[in-house]
């Protein structure tokens, strides 16, 4: 296993669930990040209650609105990321922000399919453009040519649920435009590694494990994920820490085992 030292990295929808504790765990690591970006849609209402928390007690940590169904949004905060990093670029690009809603097929409706769509698949795709001068940039300024998570890379937070060869828990919940939405995650993540690989990006789909968080259940119904946030965050930063070139493109889980796609 490699070393994850990251200069700078932003999360989206870092204010709960898995991307609260991504924020928590790399500001607990020792020698953390000059720079976390956490990236959420109020940065000032009760929703960020944690991270402004974290925030008062870590200069480093940087709360940044963002709205991934909206264009503008992302440019804003790419703009505002640029602001701080003042001429160096962002190593880590983690889109985590995601939504579930929960339907079988045959009451998908065209909203609901557009709605998560938008959230889950063209959010990062739009983030992915957005920052790629910012993650160039710490590309260029990294020495060595190979590709890993400390250099520049876009890790997008997929789903077990979104692959097609083992549909997962299909029994207990069709959510269909869901499981569109991350298969779709999953090509765009093979089509940014094939066109950012010549710009020193590495990109991934992660799978989180099953968690307990609120898309993942927390004990309120029969359907208890196994898995602690804390337990899936620290699997998988040991994952981004042991990525390199030949696994740019693929998809994996939080123990780093191949997700089959
Ligand atoms: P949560 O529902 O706990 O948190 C989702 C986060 O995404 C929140 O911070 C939410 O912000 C944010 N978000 C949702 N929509 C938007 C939007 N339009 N713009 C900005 N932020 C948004 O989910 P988890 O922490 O469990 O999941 C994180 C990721 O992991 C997701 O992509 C999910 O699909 C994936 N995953 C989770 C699994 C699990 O078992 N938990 C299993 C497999 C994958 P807000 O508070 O404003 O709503």
């Amino acid at each position: 296993m490699g070393d994850l030292h990251v200069h700078s990295l932003l999360v989206t929808g870092a204010n709960r669930g898995i991307g609260l504790e991504l924020v928590r765990q790399f500001l607990g690591m020792p020698s953390p990040p000059a720079w976390v970006f956490a990236a959420c849609r109020d940065p000032k209402g009760q929703r960020a209650q944690e991270l402004q928390n974290l925030a008062s007690k870590h200069p480093n940590l940087v709360i940044i609105p963002l709205e991934v169904t909206d264009p503008a949004s992302i440019k804003a905060a790419a703009a505002r990321v640029g602001e701080h990093l003042q001429g160096s670029g962002l190593n880590l690009l983690i889109n985590n922000a995601g939504t579930a809603k929960a339907s079988s097929l045959d009451d998908e409706t065209l909203e609901n399919m557009t709605q998560i769509y938008t959230t889950n698949t063209v959010g990062p795709l739009l983030l992915g453009q957005a920052f790629l001068p910012l993650l160039k940039k710490a590309a260029q300024g990294t020495p060595g040519s190979a590709l890993n998570c400390s250099k520049a890379a876009i890790i997008n937070m997929s789903s077990s649920a979104g692959s097609i060869e083992e549909v997962f828990l299909w029994n207990y919940g069709q959510v269909v435009s869901y499981r569109c939405s991350k298969a779709a995650l999953n090509m765009l993540t093979k089509c940014q590694s094939l066109r950012y690989r010549d710009c020193g990006v590495l990109c991934a789909a992660l799978h989180p494990g099953w968690v307990q968080t609120d898309m993942g259940g927390s004990g309120r119904t029969f359907l208890f994920p196994p898995l602690r946030v804390d337990e899936s965050v620290r699997g998988m930063l040991k994952v981004l820490s042991s990525l390199s070139e030949k696994d740019t493109g693929t998809f994996l889980d939080w123990e780093g085992k191949v997700v089959p796609w």
